[in-house]
């Protein structure tokens, strides 16, 4: 199996923060990795930094054997990397499909294709019957199937998910473990991050622990949970 991402030596300063430090980590073509870690262990900068938002203060990160590094996030989704925003941001005043089909123009300048697309997508997240409410007015559960969709719609190779079963209940926590398994099944790679380990467990094909920036453990969901550091690190030692 060829690696769709591998990252080598990532590092991210904010000012004299080093938020990400030396990371090296890889995705093979089809895995779902789940990468967990206390609060503030810089998470969330791994994807800003993967998905264009930040450049990196040092290292390398190739997708699909590329450099990519410095791209803007724009393009990098043309290239088929996506993600979500673990806050999520729809066009609250627009309705689903639209928000959905903002996503599907980026490889297609047709009203009608684009719409084609996202009746797709709307269907693969059970999101149809939603189709004319205004994204503001939806549900926690719905609005974090919207932000997936919106990536969805952009066709994506990679999609990364930042917190998506947050605030859930545990029956719609259960629904989205159904359905990212749906994606990965279809043939998308998935890099999530991800607090509930329930879903970790039931997710993922191998876990990557991050404290202070730093890679602390990988492995497989049973390993890294039984694994001395990763056990301190969440006892805050
Ligand atoms: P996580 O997602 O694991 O909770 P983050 O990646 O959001 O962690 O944050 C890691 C560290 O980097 C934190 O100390 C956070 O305050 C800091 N940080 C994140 N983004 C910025 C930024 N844009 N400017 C300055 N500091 C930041
Ligand atoms: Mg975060």
């Amino acid at each position: 199996m060829s690696n769709i991402l591998e990252i080598t030596g990532l590092t991210k300063h904010f000012g004299g923060l080093t938020a990400v430090s030396a990371l090296d980590l890889h995705i093979a073509q089809g895995e779902i990795l789940a990468l967990i870690g206390p609060n503030g262990a810089g998470k969330s900068t791994v994807f800003n930094l993967v998905a264009g938002v930040y450049a990196p203060s040092e290292g390398v990160i190739h997708f699909k054997g590329k450099a990519i590094h410095g791209q803007k996030p724009w393009d990098l989704c043309r290239l088929g990397l996506a993600r979500t925003f673990q806050i999520v941001k729809p066009f609250a005043g627009k309705t689903v499909l639209y928000n959905i089909m903002v996503g599907a123009f980026l490889h297609t300048n047709s009203t009608a294709k684009a719409r084609e697309k996202a009746e797709e997508v709307m269907a693969t997240l059970a999101l149809d019957h939603l189709r004319d409410r205004l994204a503001g007015n939806l549900t926690i559960a719905d609005r974090k199937r919207l932000e997936i969709g919106k990536a969805l719609a952009t066709d994506p190779e990679l999609l990364l998910l930042d917190e998506v079963m947050a605030g859930l209940r545990p029956t719609e926590v259960d629904d989205m473990i159904g359905i990212i398994k749906g994606l990965r099944d279809r043939g998308v790679t998935v890099f999530v991050i991800e607090h509930i380990m329930r879903a970790v467990m039931a997710l993922s094909d191998r876990v990557a622990v991050i404290h202070f920036g730093q890679k602390i453990a990988e492995g497989t969901p049973e390993d890294v949970t039984h694994d001395e550091n990763v056990i301190k690190a969440y006892l805050g030692g």
